[in-house]
């Protein structure tokens, strides 16, 4: 008995997985709050958005410095969404518990003037969600299931490959290189960071640090104070 209703738990939670909900009418986006959330006119309504699937780095929480890349995100949803209309797809979950719609952001490519060769499009609109992955604006955020999660996966893997955005200076072991250069200086000498998914901690101006949600980061001001908290140096950026 048991079993039989876990498979049919399991059968729903795929179907709900793998089917995305469209809406065919348009919102317009009212500001880009940072690179993943966005404030639209959705139904009439004012709601904002966190985008499904994709993490870029923070720059508007007053309690932490800008990350490196956070601006350059930001700077490209903004340049690519304010003003626009776009139409929201859902997932399996269409709030999270700050009440923020989720949502995949397919922006019409009629409304778009040279757009980044890096873009994802489908038919004739272009999936922003996918597009910041691709670009490397931001990385895969599979902390929780949504329908797209291989793909927004392989995309990342794309756009490490091809030293993309944030990813332009992964092997240069932390030395201050990269379009993201500038950002990174600001940052230096504010301690270092870890996960708690790890045992590794790393410069802040790390690529693999920049990759951990807020909600894993551990902070330290020095480096004994990472040891000794059973941390180990980071191999690429050797702190
Ligand atoms: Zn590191």
């Amino acid at each position: 008995m048991r079993k039989k209703i876990s498979i049919l738990l399991v059968s729903v939670l795929f179907s709900l997985l793998t089917s995305s909900v469209s809406h065919s009418e348009l919102s317009k986006v009212i500001r880009v709050v940072d690179g993943d959330t966005i404030v639209v006119d959705y139904l009439g309504k004012k709601e904002k958005v966190r985008l499904i699937g994709v993490d870029t780095p923070e720059t508007v929480d007053p309690r932490r410095p800008v990350q490196a890349y956070g601006k350059e995100a930001s700077d490209f949803s903004k340049k690519m969404l304010t003003g626009k209309k776009v139409r929201l797809a859902f997932d399996w979950n269409k709030r999270d518990k700050f009440g923020r719609v989720l949502a995949y952001i397919n922006l019409p490519s009629d409304q778009v003037k040279d757009a980044p060769g890096c873009m994802v499009k489908s038919g004739n609109e272009f999936d922003f969600n996918a597009s910041l992955i691709s670009c490397g604006y931001g990385h895969a955020y599979t902390r929780f299931p949504f329908a797209k999660m291989e793909e927004h996966r392989e995309l990342e893997r794309k756009a490490r490959t091809s030293k993309r955005g944030l990813w332009a200076s992964e092997e240069s072991s932390g030395k201050l290189s990269g379009p993201a250069g500038q950002k990174q200086e600001t940052l230096v000498g504010i301690g270092f960071v870890a996960s708690r998914d790890s045992n590794k901690f790393h410069r802040t101006t790390c690529q693999w640090a920049q990759k951990i949600s807020s909600k894993n980061k551990v902070r330290f001001f020095t480096r004994e104070e990472a040891v000794k908290a059973g941390y180990k140096p980071c191999g690429i950026c050797k702190p």
